[in-house]
């Protein structure tokens, strides 16, 4: 169990000031594998450093786990599941405890913000969004247990036949990195589903995930019923080859779930994948251009660019294109890129120096492909891995930085000159994740909402999130859908039960 002993207490760790509680989950030696309810150190004794991406320093280790590790997991997560510790639980029973973690995470939010904001760098602020955002999925499916009924389809009289709605057994789940806290839009589901859970965190963002596993130990979901592996690709690839692996959700770039879906095949493993995206938002000539300028530009810087659904493709219309670059630039100006932890950072650090070199790379590719780049913020902080705003305007849809999800804070401003061409313009991608629409023409907003190509389309607003509504992605952004009583589909599996009357 998790000492929580230290109330409201302060440490500098690495130059922040932090929960004490999370400095000393940090300092108590390498943050663990969570097994069996155990906390587990790697088989083989392998452990990989805590790097901090505002700072480029070390500050702790965590387990780095092998195919061994995974095994022990898996094995772990099986026997819960047929034993019946978890599922055969009353479903009253089941939803108090999925009750009681959602208490304890927003009891702790600060705690796991803090682990956030250490090992990923995201925002110290936004990473207590993001805790809650994973606390608000823990109570929407919370009410699910008692609610998870089947059907008796009507087959006439010699027969009854019941279709019952049943967990599936082991779920894997693999995350990336750029919002490590919100593990429970997957594993939440999972859970109320009656399903058993191994949970591959990104190597760069484990903390909160162990911290998260021991919270729900001590909500009373049984041991073996939600475990975690740290570990690479290498340990991500052991969970979709294993064999007492039923299901898996994986969230992360397009190549690896290109990969893992053809991997997973070989065991007839159903995959939800959450990928990536290039999303448009469209900005007509009767928009509150105030509106749709900070809105757009927000999509863009907000984590620094690291959201699958930032909104990187700006296509506006030319008769107010000028207007909108010049607003866009002036409202970006003075955007402060600084440590997660100052209070004054409104983009944090990118995950690593690779993700900086790959996000630079794609900048000066812009201005090769002939792109006007319009603006580039400053850096005043050095060490960690900073990329200031970049505006590039008289972009070509057909440029690579219109065409490749970059993950950085580079905003692609396109003109069209009609609403035929931005739906087309829009939909000529091959990632179909999100889209905006900035109009007052509520015709127009439906129609648009009915062309775009995309799991979710906002009318006059971004990145608004619920967790009872679903989200997904069409084309390369992945298939299956993740959040609301969709989900729970994904996390099921229909039986449908005989009985003869005669
Ligand atoms: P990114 O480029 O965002 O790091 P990835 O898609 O490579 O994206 O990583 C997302 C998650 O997938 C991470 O937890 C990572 O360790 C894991 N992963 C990477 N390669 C594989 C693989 N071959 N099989 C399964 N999981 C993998």
């Amino acid at each position: 169990m998790i000492d929580h002993s230290s109330g409201d207490s302060t440490t500098i760790v690495d130059g922040a000031t932090v929960a004490d509680e999370a400095a000393r989950f940090i300092s108590a030696g390498v943050v663990p594998h969570v097994i069996g309810g155990e906390r587990r150190e790697s088989i083989a004794g392998g452990q990989r450093e805590l790097v901090n991406p505002s700072t480029g320093n070390t500050f702790g280790a965590v387990a780095d786990g092998t195919a061994e590790d995974l095994d022990a997991a898996v094995q772990a997560a099986r026997q819960a599941y047929d034993d019946g510790r978890w599922r055969h639980l009353a479903p009253r029973e089941q939803e108090a405890r999925l009750h009681r973690l959602a208490d304890l995470l927003e009891q702790h939010k600060e705690v796991t913000g803090d682990l956030d904001a250490l090992d990923a760098g995201i925002l110290r602020r936004y990473a207590s969004y993001i805790s809650q955002y994973s606390a608000n999925a823990l109570r929407y499916y919370a009410g699910w247990p008692t609610k998870m009924v089947g059907q008796i389809p009507p087959v006439g009289p010699d027969y009854v036949v019941q279709e019952r709605v049943e967990p599936i057994g082991v779920m894997g789940v693999i995350k990336p990195w750029n919002g490590p806290g919100a593990i429970f839009a997957q594993v939440a589901p999972a859970l109320a589903a009656g399903n058993s859970v191994v949970l591959k965190p990104a190597e760069h963002s484990p903390l909160s995930a162990t911290y998260m596993a021991l919270l729900a130990l001590e909500a009373g979901i049984p041991p073996g019923v939600f475990n975690v592996v740290h570990g690479d690709g290498v340990v991500g690839s052991a969970l979709v080859a294993h064999r007492g692996v039923n299901r898996l959700s994986f969230t992360g770039s397009v190549g690896t779930g290109r990969a893992l879906a053809a991997a997973a095949a070989q065991t007839f493993k159903k995959v939800n994948l959450e990928l990536g995206g290039k999303s448009p938002v469209l900005v007509f000539p009767d928009a509150d251009l105030e509106t749709a300028v900070a809105a757009a530009t927000t999509t863009v810087w907000n984590n620094s660019g690291q959201v699958c659904t930032a909104g990187t493709r700006t296509l506006v219309h030319r008769s107010i294109y000028d207007e909108f670059v010049d607003e866009a630039v002036r409202v970006s100006q003075d955007l402060t890129v600084g440590n997660a932890f100052d209070p004054a950072s409104q983009l944090g650090p990118l995950i690593t120096p690779a993700q900086l070199a790959k996000v630079r790379s794609y900048v000066e590719l812009g201005k090769s492909e002939g792109a006007t780049m319009r603006f580039e913020g400053s850096v005043s902080c050095s060490g960690g891995n900073y990329q200031a705003p970049v505006i590039f305007a008289d972009v070509r849809n057909d440029m690579t930085i219109a065409r490749e999800e970059i993950f950085g804070p580079v905003m692609s401003i396109i003109p069209f000159d009609d609403e035929a061409e931005a739906y087309r313009l829009a939909n000529d991608s091959e990632f179909g994740l999100a889209a905006g629409v900035f109009t007052t023409d509520i015709a127009r907003a439906n129609r648009a909402a009915a062309a775009l190509d995309a799991g979710t389309v906002w009318l006059n607003c971004y990145q608004v999130t619920d967790a009872a509504v679903s989200y997904g992605g069409a084309k390369a952004s992945g298939y299956g859908r993740s959040l609301g009583a969709p989900a729970l589909e994904e996390y099921t599996r229909r039986k449908a039960v005989w009985s003869r009357n005669y």
